[in-house]
């Protein structure tokens, strides 16, 4: 599938799990990426590493203005770098609010701003076609799940915002959806069962807790945001696709 030929992608958070996947597939059907992220290390080719804390606004507009110049443009920006929190609301301090509201929020108003003005000339340069934004929400900004006040918080913001930003661009030809995974094979739930006295039995659980039987992967996710920045969901703008194995639609809870 060569769906995505020609157009330039910038994936944040793109070194690892989800955005690794995600930059992965869209260089596979067709697209030039730059991947920024707080550590790009050693990409595989083609992709292009630009380091970025999307928690720091000159970082972000450098690592932005660096991969549209490299890229020629961008034409489908994936806010993907986020950070976990657990706890209930009593259990996180000012602190940590802070952070990570500043990293899974602000982190995608950050990148979008900086985005935005290329995003725009890729409209207007493709009549009929669209611009893209795909932000990676949470089946925790609408499930409602224990120990998670601050994340469920941070991915709510996002989900508001996917929507906001969809009606404030819409007629500007770019497209904004997000997708809501739930449990997924990444590095990041990774660290979080080898916290565990028994990792196996701790992931073995967690997979018979998910109504599939099994976690998400990290490529299925990638499949999602891939079709949504896709020309084939050029009709597609404000919508959240959930990638959870069934969690949120069946009501059943992760934990
Ligand atoms: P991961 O930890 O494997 O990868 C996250 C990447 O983001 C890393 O490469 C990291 O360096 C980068 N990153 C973190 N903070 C950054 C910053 N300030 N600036 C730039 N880059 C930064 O995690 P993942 O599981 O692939 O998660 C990716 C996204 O998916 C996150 O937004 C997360 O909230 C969301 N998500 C994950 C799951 C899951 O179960 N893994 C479920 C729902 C949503």
């Amino acid at each position: 599938m060569n769906d995505l030929q020609g157009l330039r992608a910038v994936v944040t958070g793109g070194a690892s799990g989800i955005g690794l996947a995600t930059a992965r597939l869209l260089a596979e059907r067709g697209a030039e990426v730059a991947v920024l992220d707080l550590d790009p290390g050693e990409l595989p080719p083609p992709l292009r590493g630009f380091t970025a804390d999307v928690a720091d606004d000159d970082s972000v507009r450098t690592a932005v203005a660096a991969a549209a110049e490299a890229l020629g443009g961008i034409d489908l920006l994936v806010n993907n770098a986020g950070i976990g929190a657990a706890g209930t609301v009593a259990d996180n301090d000012d602190a940590q609010w802070h952070r990570v509201l500043d990293v899974n929020v602000l982190g995608v108003v950050r990148t979008t701003r900086a985005a935005l003005p290329h995003l725009r000339r890729s409209a207007l340069s493709r009549p009929g076609a669209t611009a893209a934004i795909v932000n990676t929400c949470s089946i925790a900004a609408t499930a409602g799940l224990p120990q998670r006040a601050l994340y469920s918080a941070s991915k709510g913001a996002v989900l508001s915002l996917t929507l906001a930003m969809a009606a404030d661009h819409v007629r500007e030809g770019i497209r904004v959806n997000c997708v809501n995974p739930g449990t997924v094979d990444t590095p990041w739930v990774g660290r979080l069962l080898d916290a565990a006295d028994d990792p196996a039995a701790e992931r073995a659980a967690l997979s018979a807790r998910q109504p599939t039987g099994r976690l998400v992967s990290a490529e299925e996710v990638a499949a999602a945001i891939a079709h949504l920045a896709s020309p084939a969901a050029a009709s597609t703008t404000g919508t959240a696709l959930a990638v959870d194995g069934g969690m949120h639609g069946l009501r059943l809870r992760p934990v």
